[in-house]
């Protein structure tokens, strides 16, 4: 499996090279894409054709995870004549936020074959991708993909989407995955309240779960890298690093 990193920043930031969320998986002829962030749909576009791709996971409803949809949708409906579809796997609401942007019913489901999120297994091409709930915000997901299913023991890539509490993702994570995971706050601590990780509890997680190689995302702004990674690795001592779009990786 080859991973892409299209977009890695978080939110909001001041970095110029933050784009949204966006993490392109591909095996042979199959290729998932794990959210579609702000700014994240023309590097896309640059990379790979769009259409082509084998579906799109959305791990949960906040902009910095999906609002590149709207360009997507465009992009099927427009480019080509009939317009193209993509399999597109996500929280239940998906299509109603899709449409109430646009203020049309039906806005996106013309392109777009929308599958819910829910906990467990399905297939997407020949990649497995397994779903867990995580706390964060209403319906949040964390995923592991691979090559094959779960009990192949072929190599995962877990990604935490967003996540409140690192807890959550253990079960998704067999020893010898590699994790891509938020640290939203840094060094720590993560604000009361906020759904989101920080280094020592993601560094906690990757240690107590055995996972082989960590790879750390969705940093906030004000907060520095070579910090974090100390936090990190004050708890993990497997190899860690952040990754950055333009990142290409083989799992
Ligand atoms: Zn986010
Ligand atoms: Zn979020």
């Amino acid at each position: 499996m080859q991973l892409d990193v299209i977009g890695a920043g978080p939110a909001y930031s001041d970095r110029p090279d933050a784009i949204g969320s966006s993490y392109l998986l591909r095996s042979g002829d199959s290729s998932l894409l794990l959210d579609l962030g702000q700014g994240a749909f023309a590097r896309l576009a640059a990379r790979i054709e769009p259409s082509g791709l084998s579906a799109v996971a959305i791990s949960h409803l906040h902009p910095d995870h999906f609002i590149d949809l709207v360009p997507l949708r465009h992009y099927l409906r427009y480019e080509f004549d009939p317009q193209r579809r993509v399999r597109v796997l996500a929280p239940r609401e998906l299509g109603k936020r899709l449409d109430s942007l646009w203020g049309e019913p039906g806005f996106a489901a013309g392109v777009f074959e929308y599958q819910a999120q829910a906990p467990g297994e399905c297939q997407i091409g020949h990649l497995s991708v397994e779903s867990a709930r995580v706390r964060h915000t209403g319906d949040s997901y964390g995923m592991r993909v691979s090559v094959g299913s779960r009990s192949s023991a072929t190599r995962g890539l877990v990604y935490s989407g967003d996540c409140g509490r690192a807890a959550d993702l253990a079960p998704l994570i067999l020893p010898g995955d590699d994790l891509l995971c938020e640290v939203s706050f840094g060094p720590g601590p993560a604000a009361p309240g906020a759904e989101h990780l920080d280094g020592p509890a993601v560094g906690a997680l990757a240690a107590s779960t055995n996972v082989g190689r960590l790879f750390l995302t969705h940093l906030q702004m004000g907060f520095d890298p070579e910090e974090t990674l100390a936090s990190v690795r004050a708890e993990f001592k497997g190899p860690v690093r952040f990754v950055w779009p333009g990142d290409q990786l083989e799992l």
